[in-house]
């Protein structure tokens, strides 16, 4: 039944920022392979017609069988499409080029901002999809269709932030759609927090973005930072999320911090009635 069904569903976090490049696929990753590394079992969706987190993951477009674009477009269940990953834990629904069609295909169907909530909610009630507990969705660098689809399936977001000129601005439009979906089809959406992503210590305007965005944002902005680091670009050309090619480094160290506080915030946070 619903009820005991949903004490073992897992912790949906969509990873959305309408704006490319600012880290949603270095922090899916590496959040995903951090959470699995303590004994999460976890699930990224790769929602990106790019396919960077299926890349970054080691699963070449070639090796790729039934993707997402599937997936949403109804011919396949997403345990068709979930594939295993070389870390122990962490599996994948890769993503190919065809999803960007998704967008213009669903534009009339039936329920077509809930494909993916839909998706979810059927592997969770499957034998291969009961054990997960967390699943992760990196999200396309838009507010499109399939941003909206992992947004009405999520119970949180987690949104990456490039401490650059007009971060709040961007920042404020994601968070207003956060706002429209909350009211209009996903009720229980909520930011989980913002993360500052290749922060620059030595940087003046990393540091007063930073002082104005936790200034708006207060604590919903992750006392961890992730560094620019340089071992973190290089990870993806080897197939590796950065905390197995270097963990050691300081943007590994500090995504295992941020899964920490990811969690914390999972644990303090007040249960539903
Ligand atoms: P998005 O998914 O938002 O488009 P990515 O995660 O793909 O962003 O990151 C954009 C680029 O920046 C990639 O080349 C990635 O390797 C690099 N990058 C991301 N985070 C860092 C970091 N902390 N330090 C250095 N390079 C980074
Ligand atoms: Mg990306």
């Amino acid at each position: 039944n619903s009820a005991s069904r949903r004490t073992s569903a897992p912790r949906v976090l969509a990873i959305a920022n309408q704006k490319g490049g600012v880290g949603k696929t270095t922090t899916a990753i590496n959040l995903a392979t951090a959470l699995a590394a303590v004994g999460e079992k976890v699930l990224l969706i790769d929602l990106d017609p790019q396919g960077n987190a299926s890349t970054g993951l080691g699963i070449r477009a070639a090796d790729r069988g039934v993707t997402t674009y599937e997936v949403l477009s109804g011919d396949y269940r997403l345990e068709a499409a979930v594939t295993e990953t070389d870390i122990p834990g962490l599996v994948l629904a890769p993503a190919g080029v065809d999803l960007a069609g998704a967008e213009i295909e669903l534009i009339d169907a039936d329920r077509r901002h809930f494909r993916l909530a839909d998706a979810i909610e059927e592997f969770a009630a499957s034998e291969k999809g009961a054990p997960i507990t967390y699943v992760l969705i990196d999200c396309p660098p838009s507010l499109s269709l399939l941003t909206v689809n992992a947004l009405a399936a999520a119970q949180a977001v987690i949104i990456p932030l490039q401490c650059e000129f007009f971060a709040l601005e961007g920042l404020s439009q994601i968070v207003r759609t956060i706002e429209t979906v909350r009211t209009r089809i996903n009720p229980d959406l909520e930011l989980q927090g913002v993360v500052l992503t290749m922060h620059d210590r030595r940087n003046n305007l990393t540091n007063q973005v930073e002082d104005d965005v936790r200034g708006h944002f207060g604590d919903k902005v992750y006392r961890t930072v992730i560094p620019r680091n340089v071992r973190i670009s290089e990870a993806p050309s080897h197939g590796k999320p950065a905390l197995l090619y270097d963990l050691k480094c300081p943007g590994s160290q500090a995504y295992i911090q941020l899964a920490s506080e990811v969690i914390q915030r999972e644990r303090t946070r007040p249960k539903a009635a």
